[in-house]
């Protein structure tokens, strides 16, 4: 390795996933000279192998799905999907890998971009291994923000690494349909996944440990409706199943479960939860604990060191893009705040710069076919924190917008009330085209909106928002 001299910014990111990249965005903006490190490509796992490409793959999916509960159409989409054609346009989306138009967004706002491992060597500084030898050292004059992300976590199977598994990465990427394909898991990955690729021409069984059922993180209902339709979908859900080991013979995978089944694929994809990328970023240099999550105050920076933030995934308080994003904005913000001597930042009167939403209306959108969205808490969770809450429920079949969806419409949703405050505390739809009415619910659970006025929040004739009508009207007669 060759050695340069350190070269000073304002502020050195390590990491330009879509959180790097709007922490970047905000203290370029402020004025501060701004470092960014990525070791692979420019705009993170999102980009390339998770959000983007699943969504384009699973688009197609659920579009026919719509179209086929409408009489008049449905004849018209019986056959199956174009499999090359889908995968053409999830590539286009990733761009091929290439992450050349995000390079130049980079270098549009300002920032300089370092390409290398990033790693903490001590307080305040980032030393950069580039792929061709050299090394440099950057100095952070006000913060150093750790954007590191997830990655996938694989469970302690002998021999899993011969059998060459696939994670969420080649789930996002494969270049044709598994004849067979094992998922296991259950959360929000493994359903997407299964939907996806069961619809593209895979044969899908879906081992899930627990028996909680699908989506065991959000109400149950919407699991079981997600089950439903899976089950429908000819996908092979075996729940309270666990893999006890996995080969690879002749090409086939064998994985053997607690039961002692064997369920043979030409895949098998495990969806089971996510690590942090922490292991080689020189946390010990400044005494944290490498391979952790690293636990953040509301303005993102990391307990005791006044100078270090961790944003995004790598925090562990909500592993979504959005909400990444959202914490971005606000680090940013503080540390400009914080460079620039804010007093109220001093004092801890951080205001604005609170990722308050983080604890309490944190929104999610499953793109299954039914799509299951939710906001804020559940009943279990809302008891759990100690509200005094009731939870209303309606089948959204009963909506008239909804029926329009087509025939067969299966929906349900809940609103979580709290009784000392009367505001909503959380929400969750479950049906067709529910993805883009959750952004409703989270303006009420994050404004805590009263009940009283959602009354004056008039929804159109005739749309699934109607729902809202139908919740209050549930939760004044009951
Ligand atoms: C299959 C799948 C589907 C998903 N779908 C959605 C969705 O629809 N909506 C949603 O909101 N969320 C979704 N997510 C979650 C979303 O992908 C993450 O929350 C998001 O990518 C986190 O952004 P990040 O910037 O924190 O991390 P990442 O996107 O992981 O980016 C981190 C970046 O840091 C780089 N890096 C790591 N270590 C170093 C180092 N030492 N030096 C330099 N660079 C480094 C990495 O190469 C990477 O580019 C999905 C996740 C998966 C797995």
């Amino acid at each position: 390795m060759t050695q340069t001299d350190s070269i000073a910014y304002d502020v050195v990111v390590i990491g330009a996933g879509p959180v790097g990249e709007n922490v970047a965005d905000r203290t370029r903006a402020a004025g501060l000279t701004t470092a960014i490190v990525e070791s692979e490509l420019v705009g993170g796992e999102c980009s390339y192998w998770a959000c983007m490409p699943s969504k384009a793959l699973l688009r197609p999916v659920i579009a026919r799905a719509d179209a086929r509960r409408l009489p008049g159409l449905s004849g018209a989409v019986r056959e199956p999907l174009d499999t090359a054609a889908v995968l053409g346009r999830r590539d286009e989306f990733t761009n091929h890998w290439k992450d050349d138009g995000q390079v130049q967004w980079v270098e549009g706002i300002g920032a300089d971009l370092y390409r290398g491992q990033g790693r903490l060597a001590g307080p305040r500084t980032v030393e950069v291994a580039a792929p061709d030898g050299t090394r440099r050292v950057l100095a952070a004059r006000h913060a150093v923000a750790v954007c590191t992300g997830s990655g996938a976590a694989l469970p302690n199977l002998p021999g899993l690494a011969e059998v060459r598994p696939w994670t969420s990465r080649e789930a996002t990427a494969a270049e044709s349909a598994p004849g067979r394909l094992i998922v296991v898991g259950g959360g929000v990955v493994a359903v997407e996944m299964a939907t996806a690729w069961q619809a593209l021409g895979s044969r899908v069984t879906l081992l899930v440990r627990g028996d909680d059922g699908l989506l065991a993180r959000m109400e149950p209902f919407a699991g079981e409706l997600v089950a439903d339709a899976l089950t429908a979908a000819g996908v092979d859900i075996r729940t309270g199943t666990s893999v006890e080991s996995v080969t690879r013979e002749n090409g086939t995978v064998v994985a053997v479960t607690d039961a002692g089944d064997r369920v043979e694929a030409d895949e098998i994809l495990f969806a089971t939860g996510r690590v942090p990328r922490t292991c080689d970023i020189g946390l010990e240099t400044v005494g944290l604990e490498p391979g952790s999550w690293l636990s953040v105050d509301d303005s993102l920076r990391v307990e005791g060191h006044d100078w270090l933030y961790a944003v995004g995934d790598v925090n562990h308080r909500a592993l979504l893009t959005h909400q990444g994003k959202y914490q971005a904005r606000i680090a940013g913000a503080a540390i400009a705040a914080r460079a620039s001597g804010d007093p109220d930042l001093e004092s801890g009167r951080w205001g604005a710069h609170a990722a308050t939403a983080d604890h309490d209306a944190v929104p999610q959108v499953v793109f299954t076919d039914p799509e299951a969205a939710s906001v804020g808490l559940s009943l279990a969770e809302a008891e759990r924190a100690g509200h005094r809450v009731r939870a209303v429920d309606v089948d959204l079949a009963t909506v008239a917008g909804a029926s329009l969806y087509g025939d067969g419409y299966r929906g349900r949703a809940r609103m979580v009330v709290d009784l000392e405050d009367e505001i909503v505390r959380g929400v969750t739809f479950v049906g067709p085209g529910v993805g883009e009415l959750i952004h409703s619910a989270t303006v009420a659970v994050a404004g805590q909106v009263p009940i009283g006025r959602l009354w004056h929040a008039v929804p159109s004739y005739p749309t699934i928002s109607e729902v809202w009508l139908r919740l209050l009207e549930a939760y004044r007669d009951n």
